[in-house]
């Protein structure tokens, strides 16, 4: 199978392209950023296997990034001597999108450009924004470990198909030549380029080599040769100190690790030394990846051994509900050879995770606290992408519940919005006279909530009620039983006694009388014998004073919330 073949990609590659080419217009450089990180990271996997297999690196051990243009041709070709890929390997990688929800992710986009190419950037744009500014490109390249004559050529105008050979590569490694659009021929100059790679590449560990034009030879002179030089700092951003790395460096090394488009929310980078030796740089990125709830999305942080790669995906450094958190960790004290089951039991991974946990959710309090405009603005933002996801953390982290609960917003009857401000801390701070319970109620949705006829003795007696409509609520309400030693207390479930709650007087429940009680009691009676199938009790009750009746659980039983859940799996 040495022969050429045509291979049309696959219908989510072309879709993607046409997207892609259509949204990126206005960024374009993001392609080099792009190529660069696939480069920086074919060199990461190649250290990783040289790890048991030293023979991959010897022959040429100093791993790099050429950069070249050829302004009159108008290509630019970026080299790079990492992992390479076989012929199979070419045919999966740049034909196919091998993410699972790629195609669920397609269906929903909606068709606006503007919104479209929002949602691009959070399924990561990679080698395929190369397109973006080429109307053809080829590549060859040859898997470390493959002898020459196992090279592959690749080659696509990015319109429904490319082409794939075997042909004869002398190097390990990749190379890429963009054949530049006409709009786009302002790339094939070493100054535009010098500039690109300062902003998106200076954090990248692989030195990149610019090849700069020859000098013009003066009369008589002989022509020099054209030479190369290195145009970024080339150390692992997390290896530098803290007060020399600048933010956008920073944000740069977030979009590389992240695959994102956008610049993070907060970052965390710490250096710790003692009876564990690691550095961890964390990011909390500004918006919900599309597989947070897939099964089998993209999560885990990247794990490094003295500044060796190891994977991508560790997530043992973290629990679940953090698990768009993003980031790298590189260990003094795990072996290069750390294993899959190491890795899911050993006593350095776990106080590296208490650690670590600790270290994130501190990060998102720090977001929390910031009560200027902006920060509440950022924390929302946060929040409506991460609070469902926080939640589980209540539920599945005992040690930091109390932690984790502060994180949380909520509606509440007195702030009139439906938009969750109020924290828990805002609440126990703004507790009545007397009362010693955090009172709330669940509801499918806030304007269910808000006008459910349980709010009105709380009305009466000014007390602020929680209201819950995330589907996830109720469960999470079920492990979460007090706060600051305050207790919860569902207002829809058993008895509510606000008695010892300062009230206005003129708010006190009317006075009954004893005729109006006799009344009341045969009425009672009736609906208890027309009812009788459907309810436990009927009783009177002086939490209303609009609404004639209302429907109230007992105070053990599930919920409504629940009720649907278990009704829906069948119970
Ligand atoms: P991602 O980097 O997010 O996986 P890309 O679209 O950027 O997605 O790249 C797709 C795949 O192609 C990579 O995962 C990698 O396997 C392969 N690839 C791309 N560029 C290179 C390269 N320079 N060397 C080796 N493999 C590469
Ligand atoms: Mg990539």
């Amino acid at each position: 199978l040495n022969s050429r073949e045509t291979l049309g990609f696959q219908t989510e590659v072309s879709k993607l392209l046409q997207l892609m080419i259509h949204s990126l217009y206005s960024n374009p450089e993001i392609f080099l950023r792009e190529l660069v990180s696939n480069a920086s990271d074919a060199a990461d996997k190649l250290r990783f296997e040289a790890l048991s297999d030293a023979s991959l690196l010897a022959d040429d051990p100093e791993l790099g990034i050429w950069l070249e243009v050829d302004s009159e041709a108008g290509t630019i070709t970026l080299r790079d001597n990492g992992i390479g890929m076989s012929r199979d390997e070419v045919v999966r990688n740049l034909g196919t999108i091998a993410r699972s929800g790629t195609a669920e992710f397609l269906n929903n986009l909606s068709g606006d450009q503007k919104q479209d190419s929002q949602l691009i950037g959070q399924f990561g744009v990679g080698f395929y924004s190369a397109f973006v500014v080429a109307d053809r490109v080829a590549l060859t390249t040859r898997r470390a470990g493959l002898p020459a004559d196992q090279g592959v050529r690749w080659e696509s105008a990015g319109e429904g198909e490319f082409s794939v050979e075997t042909v004869d590569v002398p190097q390990r490694g990749t190379s890429i030549t963009l054949h530049l659009r006409e709009a786009s021929k302002e790339f094939a100059d070493e100054w535009r380029l010098r500039g690109i790679i300062r902003k998106y590449a200076e954090h990248i560990a692989l030195p990149v080599h610019l090849r700069q034009p020859a000098p013009a030879a003066a009369e008589g002179e002989t022509q020099a040769a054209a030479e190369w030089e290195v145009v970024n700092q080339a150390k692992a951003l997390w290896t530098r100190p803290r007060t020399e790395v600048k933010d956008d460096e920073y944000q740069a090394f977030y979009k590389h690790i992240a695959h994102d488009f956008d610049d993070p929310l907060a970052w965390s980078h710490n250096k710790v030394e003692g009876k564990l030796e690691y550095t961890s740089l964390l990011y909390v990125p500004g918006r919900a990846p599309f597989d947070l709830y897939q099964r089998d999305g993209a999560r885990g942080l990247k794990l490094y051994v003295q500044r060796v790669f190891i994977r991508d995906d560790a997530e043992q450094f973290l629990p679940m509900y953090l698990r768009f958190i993003k980031g790298v960790v590189d260990s003094a004290d795990l072996p290069l050879n750390v294993s899959r089951e190491l890795l899911q039991s050993s006593d350095v991974i776990d106080s590296m995770k208490s650690a670590l946990t600790k270290r994130a959710l501190d990060m998102i309090a720090r977001l929390a606290d910031d009560t200027s405009e902006a920060g509440a603005q950022t924390y929302a933002k946060f929040h409506a992408a991460f609070g469902q996801v926080l939640k589980e953390g209540v539920a599945e982290d005992h040690a930091n519940q109390g932690k984790v609960a502060r994180l949380l917003r909520f509606a509440s009857s007195t702030t009139g919005e439906g938009a969750p401000v109020v924290s828990l801390a805002d609440y126990v701070g703004r507790l009545k006279e007397g009362q010693d319970t955090i009172y709330y109620l669940t509801a499918d949705n806030y304007t269910t909530a808000s006008q459910s006829p349980h709010l009105e003795l709380f009305r009466r007696k000014g007390v602020e009620v929680l209201l819950l409509t995330d589907r996830i609520d109720e469960w999470m309400m079920s492990y979460l039983t007090e706060f600051d030693g305050k207790p919860f207390q569902h207002i829809g479930k058993g008895l509510v006694d606000l008695s010892k709650i300062a009230g206005d007087e003129a708010d006190a429940a009317p006075e009954v009388s004893e005729a109006q009680s006799r009344q009341a009691e045969a009425v009672v009676q009736r609906l208890q014998a027309v009812l009788a199938e459907r309810v436990k009790e009927v009783r009177t009750t002086s939490r209303l004073s609009e609404s004639p009746t209302c429907l109230v659980l007992d105070a053990f039983d599930p919920g409504f919330q629940m009720r649907q859940l278990m009704e829906a799996a069948g119970q």
